[in-house]
Protein backbone atom coordinates (compact mmCIF):
# COMPACT_ATOMS: atom_id res chain seq x y z
CA UNK A 1 0.00 0.00 0.00
CA UNK A 2 1.30 3.67 -0.97
CA UNK A 3 0.02 5.35 2.08
CA UNK A 4 1.37 2.37 4.64
CA UNK A 5 3.92 3.87 7.07
CA UNK A 6 3.15 7.66 6.26
CA UNK A 7 3.51 9.85 9.33
CA UNK A 8 1.81 13.05 10.31
CA UNK A 9 2.60 15.27 7.38
CA UNK A 10 3.15 13.02 4.99
CA UNK A 11 6.11 12.01 6.84
CA UNK A 12 7.35 8.44 8.06
CA UNK A 13 8.94 8.27 11.27
CA UNK A 14 10.96 4.98 12.11
CA UNK A 15 10.88 3.13 15.55
CA UNK A 16 13.87 0.93 16.20
CA UNK A 17 14.37 -0.44 19.85
CA UNK A 18 17.41 -2.66 20.21
CA UNK A 19 18.98 -4.36 22.93
CA UNK A 20 22.54 -6.07 24.08
CA UNK A 21 19.95 -9.23 23.16
CA UNK A 22 17.72 -8.57 20.02
CA UNK A 23 16.64 -5.94 17.72
CA UNK A 24 12.84 -5.74 19.75
CA UNK A 25 11.36 -3.54 17.46
CA UNK A 26 11.80 -1.99 14.17
CA UNK A 27 8.47 -0.20 12.22
CA UNK A 28 7.09 2.89 11.50
CA UNK A 29 5.07 4.77 13.71
CA UNK A 30 2.67 8.02 13.40
CA UNK A 31 4.15 9.66 16.80
CA UNK A 32 5.92 8.26 19.95
CA UNK A 33 6.50 8.95 24.07
CA UNK A 34 9.69 8.55 25.22
CA UNK A 35 11.15 8.59 29.12
CA UNK A 36 14.00 10.88 28.99
CA UNK A 37 16.22 11.82 31.62
CA UNK A 38 14.30 15.40 31.96
CA UNK A 39 10.67 13.69 31.85
CA UNK A 40 8.60 12.35 28.91
CA UNK A 41 9.27 13.05 25.22
CA UNK A 42 6.64 13.73 22.63
CA UNK A 43 8.24 12.88 19.10
CA UNK A 44 6.70 13.56 15.78
CA UNK A 45 8.44 13.82 12.26
CA UNK A 46 10.71 16.54 11.22
CA UNK A 47 11.69 16.35 15.49
CA UNK A 48 14.55 17.91 16.08
CA UNK A 49 18.13 15.50 16.40
CA UNK A 50 18.65 15.06 19.96
CA UNK A 51 20.64 12.33 21.97
CA UNK A 52 19.14 11.71 25.44
CA UNK A 53 19.32 9.06 27.97
CA UNK A 54 16.27 6.86 28.85
CA UNK A 55 15.01 6.43 31.78
CA UNK A 56 13.38 3.64 33.46
CA UNK A 57 9.75 3.93 31.59
CA UNK A 58 6.96 3.13 29.40
CA UNK A 59 7.74 3.80 25.50
CA UNK A 60 3.85 4.83 23.99
CA UNK A 61 3.64 4.96 20.23
CA UNK A 62 1.00 4.98 17.51
CA UNK A 63 0.50 2.70 14.86
CA UNK A 64 -2.13 2.31 12.69
CA UNK A 65 -3.82 4.65 14.75
CA UNK A 66 -3.27 2.42 17.41
CA UNK A 67 -1.49 3.21 20.74
CA UNK A 68 1.00 0.68 21.88
CA UNK A 69 3.51 0.05 24.71
CA UNK A 70 6.99 -1.29 25.37
CA UNK A 71 8.86 -1.10 28.82
CA UNK A 72 12.63 -0.08 28.70
CA UNK A 73 14.90 0.02 31.67
CA UNK A 74 17.08 1.94 30.25
CA UNK A 75 19.87 3.21 27.87
CA UNK A 76 20.17 6.02 24.92
CA UNK A 77 17.62 7.58 22.86
CA UNK A 78 19.03 9.04 19.28
CA UNK A 79 16.55 11.09 17.66
CA UNK A 80 17.76 12.14 14.12
CA UNK A 81 14.87 13.99 11.67
CA UNK A 82 13.00 10.87 10.71
CA UNK A 83 14.01 7.80 13.03
CA UNK A 84 14.16 7.34 16.84
CA UNK A 85 16.72 4.60 17.74
CA UNK A 86 16.29 3.14 21.20
CA UNK A 87 19.53 1.66 22.52
CA UNK A 88 17.84 -0.12 25.66
CA UNK A 89 19.77 -2.16 28.56
CA UNK A 90 16.33 -4.12 28.43
CA UNK A 91 12.91 -3.37 26.19
CA UNK A 92 9.57 -6.06 26.15
CA UNK A 93 6.76 -4.59 24.01
CA UNK A 94 3.31 -5.12 26.82
CA UNK A 95 2.60 -8.49 25.09
CA UNK A 96 5.88 -9.85 25.67
CA UNK A 97 5.86 -8.91 29.51
CA UNK A 98 5.44 -11.69 32.12
CA UNK A 99 2.76 -9.84 34.42
CA UNK A 100 3.57 -12.45 37.32
CA UNK A 101 7.46 -12.37 37.38
CA UNK A 102 7.08 -7.91 37.00
CA UNK A 103 5.11 -8.50 40.41
CA UNK A 104 7.30 -10.70 41.84
CA UNK A 105 10.12 -8.46 41.63
CA UNK A 106 8.29 -5.21 42.77
CA UNK A 107 7.31 -6.82 45.79
CA UNK A 108 11.05 -7.89 46.15
CA UNK A 109 12.32 -4.57 45.91
CA UNK A 110 9.68 -2.93 48.07
CA UNK A 111 10.16 -5.74 50.42
CA UNK A 112 14.12 -5.06 50.35
CA UNK A 113 13.63 -1.12 50.69
CA UNK A 114 10.61 -1.33 53.31
CA UNK A 115 13.35 -4.34 55.63
CA UNK A 116 16.54 -2.70 54.40
CA UNK A 117 18.47 -6.17 55.52
CA UNK A 118 22.11 -5.50 55.86
CA UNK A 119 24.33 -5.36 52.87
CA UNK A 120 21.09 -4.76 50.85
CA UNK A 121 21.85 -2.13 47.62
CA UNK A 122 19.09 0.29 47.93
CA UNK A 123 20.05 1.70 44.56
CA UNK A 124 19.90 -1.39 43.43
CA UNK A 125 16.54 -2.19 44.96
CA UNK A 126 15.17 1.47 43.41
CA UNK A 127 16.15 0.54 40.19
CA UNK A 128 14.79 -2.73 40.13
CA UNK A 129 11.27 -1.67 41.64
CA UNK A 130 11.30 1.16 38.66
CA UNK A 131 11.68 -1.60 35.70
CA UNK A 132 8.87 -3.76 37.72
CA UNK A 133 6.64 -0.74 37.68
CA UNK A 134 7.69 0.13 33.79
CA UNK A 135 7.04 -3.61 33.09
CA UNK A 136 3.70 -3.43 34.89
CA UNK A 137 2.68 -0.06 33.38
CA UNK A 138 3.26 -1.24 29.82
CA UNK A 139 1.52 -4.18 30.41
CA UNK A 140 -1.78 -2.03 31.65
CA UNK A 141 -1.85 -3.48 34.71
CA UNK A 142 -2.29 -1.62 38.08
CA UNK A 143 1.00 -0.68 40.04
P1 LIG B 1 13.87 -10.18 37.51
O1 LIG B 1 14.26 -9.90 38.95
O2 LIG B 1 12.48 -10.70 37.39
O3 LIG B 1 14.91 -10.95 36.73
P2 LIG B 1 15.00 -7.74 36.48
O4 LIG B 1 14.43 -6.35 36.46
O5 LIG B 1 16.17 -7.93 37.37
O6 LIG B 1 13.79 -8.74 36.80
P3 LIG B 1 16.41 -7.43 34.04
O7 LIG B 1 17.82 -7.66 34.53
O8 LIG B 1 15.98 -6.01 33.82
O9 LIG B 1 15.39 -8.17 35.02
O10 LIG B 1 16.16 -8.25 32.68
C1 LIG B 1 16.78 -9.49 32.40
C2 LIG B 1 16.11 -10.08 31.16
O11 LIG B 1 14.80 -10.55 31.49
C3 LIG B 1 15.93 -9.10 30.03
O12 LIG B 1 16.05 -9.80 28.81
C4 LIG B 1 14.48 -8.61 30.19
O13 LIG B 1 13.93 -8.21 28.94
C5 LIG B 1 13.81 -9.87 30.74
N1 LIG B 1 12.71 -9.58 31.68
C6 LIG B 1 12.81 -9.13 32.94
N2 LIG B 1 11.61 -9.06 33.53
C7 LIG B 1 10.71 -9.47 32.62
C8 LIG B 1 9.29 -9.62 32.60
N3 LIG B 1 8.54 -9.33 33.67
N4 LIG B 1 8.70 -10.10 31.48
C9 LIG B 1 9.44 -10.40 30.39
N5 LIG B 1 10.77 -10.27 30.32
C10 LIG B 1 11.41 -9.82 31.42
Amino acid sequence: MAEEGKGIGGRSLELEVVTPERVVLSTEVESLMLPGALGYLGVLPGHAPLVTQLSPGVVFYRYHGEEKRLAVSGGLAEITGQKVLLLADTAEKSEEIDVERARRAKERAERRLKERPPGVDIARAEAALKRAVARLKAAGQPT
